[in-house]
């Protein structure tokens, strides 16, 4: 092709894909534009490795690039079929990824330019590539931690590590990478430059990214994870200023916007501060554990539920994690239309941190065809849990535990809940007296008016369904 034609072609792909990004984002804002947000998003990458891909004609850079993208095909692919409940420790590993990426193109580029250019090594450059290459390599190991945690791996700890000093060791090593980063700025072309940037920038910048998350308890996941996002957007953003491409900068701002918004939503809805995540080792274990068995709770059948379902007028749903880990959303579904039948009000309360991802509830729910204006957000909700009849909470732990308004010594505390506790009537559908993610016990499950609801969240709603539509004897 006629090079100045390939250049336009290129500009235009470029433009046009920085526009489906920002797009993107807009649809993806609202669960019924959000496929066209995500098809939006594809379309615009594709247009932009094609454009990369027709700028530079040399065939060895062709073979180069089909290498490690066939094998970069096959692994997204096999990622992208992992079960829902598996999408944040996939995310994390996509921050990963794209950190570990950064990384390395910023040091490639550093070595090749310093062997061959060293006129590039421009102030603002090296600026560019160190901060590309510190942050990078700290999301890669980072999420990398975040994945096992979300991941459960046996050899990660699920509860914060932590030991004395640790922040001051922490700060110390990310403050040491970036003296020795402004050391190199000042003199990227000395004989001692690639020495204190391959071994000691880059391995400080590796070890920080885990000793980061790791003092970073389970409840926080959430929150680290677009914190990391965030990190990656931007490490992507110093690549496009390394690379002199702008499509990099736009979509890695975007990117690394996006993620800072995401964590500010996930701080005010866990009533925490960004410093607080990051250095506070929330989601510690507590010591008090073991009085679960000692404390007494009533249980009951679905048959028993069926009826006090059947006799409300009110009924709010509290979907959680255990909803999503049963598939249970169908059957919550069949649940939700046999009471809307008996002209009973039926709602659900969405916790923003419910489940294992942001929109988790959401996205479940709406895969069931709940109507959307069934979906209450926490803040809209609570003001009417005085007046619900029933509070009907399926595999919600930590979002419904009053535990987080009282107890300052509680790991969850501040967090905002889901206001179960003030209904009329609370019935809890869960397999044990276990608890969530946080690790603590749940008050609301010793409370008088609790039905204790045994049993997989899916099968114990098919049999409430069974006894209402009087396939379970009950007469009506
Ligand atoms: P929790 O993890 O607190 O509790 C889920 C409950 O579901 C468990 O107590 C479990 O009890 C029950 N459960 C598990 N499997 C089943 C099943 N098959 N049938 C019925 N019940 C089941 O969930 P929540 O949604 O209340 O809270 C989310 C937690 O996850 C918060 O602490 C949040 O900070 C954290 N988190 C949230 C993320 C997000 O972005 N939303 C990401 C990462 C973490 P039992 O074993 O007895 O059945």
């Amino acid at each position: 092709m006629n090079p100045q034609l390939t250049d336009v072609f290129c500009k235009l792909a470029y433009l046009l894909a920085t526009a489906l990004f920002i797009f993107s984002l807009h649809w993806m804002s609202e669960v019924k534009t959000s496929r066209r947000g995500v098809f939006a998003g594809s379309f615009a990458m594709l247009l932009a490795v094609a454009a990369t891909w027709v700028s530079n004609g040399s065939p060895k850079f062709y073979l180069w690039l089909v290498i490690p993208i066939i094998p970069a095909i096959v692994i997204g692919v096999w990622l992208s079929m992992v079960p829902l409940t598996a999408v944040p420790q996939r995310t994390a590993l996509s921050h990963a990824f794209g950190g570990l990426a950064a990384g390395l193109v910023g040091t490639a580029k550093f070595y090749y330019w310093y062997g061959h250019e060293q006129n590039q090594l421009t102030k603002f450059i090296v600026t560019a590539i160190i901060l590309e290459v510190i942050l990078g390599f700290l999301t890669f190991t980072g999420s990398l931690i975040a994945a096992g945690k979300l991941q459960e791996i046996k050899w990660i700890p699920q509860r914060p590590w932590i030991y004395k000093g640790q922040n001051l060791v922490n700060l110390g090593a990310i403050g040491l990478a970036l003296l020795l980063g402004v050391m190199v700025i000042m003199n990227p072309t000395s004989a001692w430059a690639p020495w204190v940037f391959g071994l000691l920038i880059i391995p400080l910048a590796l070890n920080f990214g885990w000793m980061l998350v790791l003092p970073i308890g389970g409840a926080d996941m959430p929150t680290v994870i677009s914190i990391l996002n965030a990190y990656a957007g931007l490490s992507a953003v110093a690549m496009g200023f390394v690379l002199d491409n702008k499509l990099l900068i736009t979509a890695g701002a975007l990117d690394g916007s996006s993620g800072l918004i995401l964590s500010i939503i996930m701080c005010k809805a866990m009533n925490r501060s960004f410093t607080n995540v990051l250095f506070g080792a929330f989601g510690q274990v507590q010591s008090a554990g073991g009085k679960a068995e000692q404390k007494s709770y009533k249980s009951a059948t679905a048959e028993d539920a069926a009826q006090i379902l059947e006799s409300s007028s009110s009924v709010v749903i509290i979907p959680g994690y255990g909803m999503a880990v049963a598939q249970a959303q169908h059957k919550v579904r069949e649940l939700h239309d046999l009471l809307t039948k008996r002209g009973i009000d039926v709602r659900f309360a969405i916790h923003p941190v419910a489940g294992r991802m942001p929109g988790h509830m959401n996205v479940l729910l709406a895969e069931a065809d709940i109507p959307y204006d069934k979906l209450i957000e926490m803040d809209d909700i609570n003001g009417d849990m005085p007046q619900t009849d029933v509070a009907l909470v399926i595999g919600a732990n930590d979002v419904t535990n009053p535990v987080a308004r009282h107890d300052k010594s509680s790991p969850i505390y501040g967090m905002p809940i889901i206001d179960a506790d003030k209904a009329k009537n609370v019935m809890v559908i869960k397999r044990s007296m276990n608890p969530g993610f946080a690790g603590i016990d749940n008050e609301l499950y010793y409370l008088d008016k609790t039905l204790m609801l045994f049993g997989d969240a899916k099968a114990f709603v098919a049999d409430v369904v069974k006894e209402l539509s009087g396939g379970g004897g009950m007469g009506h």
